[in-house]
């Protein structure tokens, strides 16, 4: 049975995690600082409490535990927030993971799954957009994932550190089964947003209604939460196949509008949304949807779940309980 640290793993997409991996027989260690309110209890994992900053701390799961892998999820995602708190963005989600990476190296811990971003891409020229393209990040978020992917392929050189950087596009959803989300509160997501404003009857503000799209609102690629878990599953079978490096888009391949994630969750709640339009934010591109060929082909990863209407279902299943 092979042991995997995953830092960050009591987060939204870490807890999906945790549990496939779990069922496919991997030990899960879980280090989580719980600093973002309302957590699932994860009874398949061995849960530590703790910053990633604490070397020590780091120091002594490594010795204490004979680590195969580490898949690092941990990282401050407000986009905005970044904006306005940049140093805060590069103090967690660079000098940090430096950290992390430090301690792998010192341990000889040699294989990475990092939790990368669509961000990376800043405004994108064309969509879909293959790994290839070219990275301007517009964002200290962007910037912040950017640089720990540099520094990770550095590592290679120096160190041998074998990695799989998967860029994350709009992850969305929730398990079919068990409820793992603390993803029903967000303030900044469109979905979760969407959900509670129709159900209180309130008010829903899309952001850019004039872009260059098939509606004129946003498209984005949705990702369910389940196909993401899957995706760690098969970057940890490549690297424990010799797999030196790779990155890949996780995403559907295919956009949705905003407002056609709109018209799919009135109807099924059955209740019509009440929209403002609003001015598209800066920081927002019109298009983003992923050329996915690179995890099909060297991850032997399909979308399986990723499909708008899934998403909703079963992100909604838990939202109406909750
Ligand atoms: N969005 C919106 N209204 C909201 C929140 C989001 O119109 O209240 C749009 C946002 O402009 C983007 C899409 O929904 O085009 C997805 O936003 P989210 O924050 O979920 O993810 P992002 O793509 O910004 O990372």
């Amino acid at each position: 049975m092979e042991t995997i640290l995953i830092v960050g793993g009591a987060g939204y997409i870490g807890c999906h995690t945790t549990l496939l991996l779990w069922q496919h027989g991997y030990k899960i260690i879980v280090l989580d600082d719980y600093l973002n309110g309302k957590y699932p209890p994860l009874p398949w994992a061995h849960i530590i409490h703790g910053n990633m900053a604490n070397t020590e701390l780091l120091n002594t799961i490594f010795l204490e535990h004979s680590i195969k892998a580490v898949i690092h999820l941990a990282a401050s995602i407000n986009i905005a927030e970044s904006v306005s708190a940049p140093l805060v963005y590069y103090e967690n989600n660079l000098a940090n993971t430096i950290n992390v990476l430090h301690c792998m190296i010192r341990h000889n811990v040699h294989q990475i799954v990092f939790a990368s971003t669509a961000a990376v891409y800043g405004m994108p020229d064309t969509v879909p957009i293959a790994e290839s393209a070219t990275c301007k990040p517009i964002t200290p978020y962007g910037m912040s994932k950017y640089m720990c992917e540099q520094i990770i392929q550095d590592l290679h050189r120096a160190y041998g550190l074998q990695s799989v950087i998967l860029r994350f596009f709009n992850v969305a959803g929730a398990h079919q089964t068990e409820d793992l989300s603390m993803f029903y509160t967000s303030k900044t997501h469109l979905i979760p947003l969407l959900f509670h404003a129709t159900m209180s009857e309130k008010p829903f503000n899309i952001f850019g209604t004039t872009h260059q799209t098939i509606d004129g609102s946003c498209v984005r690629d949705y990702v369910h939460v389940m196909d993401v878990a899957q995706a760690h599953l098969k970057a940890l079978i490549f690297l424990k196949n010799g797999g030196q490096q790779l990155i890949a888009n996780i995403a559907s391949g295919h956009g949705t509008s905003v407002k056609e994630v709109i018209k799919t969750t009135e109807q099924y709640l059955h209740l019509p949304a009440r929209i403002i339009e609003q001015q598209s934010r800066s920081s927002d591109p019109a298009q983003l949807v992923a050329n996915i060929d690179q995890a099909q082909n060297t991850l032997f990863w399909r979308p399986e779940r990723s499909n708008i209407s899934y998403i909703l279902e079963t992100f909604g299943r838990f939202f109406l309980s909750a």
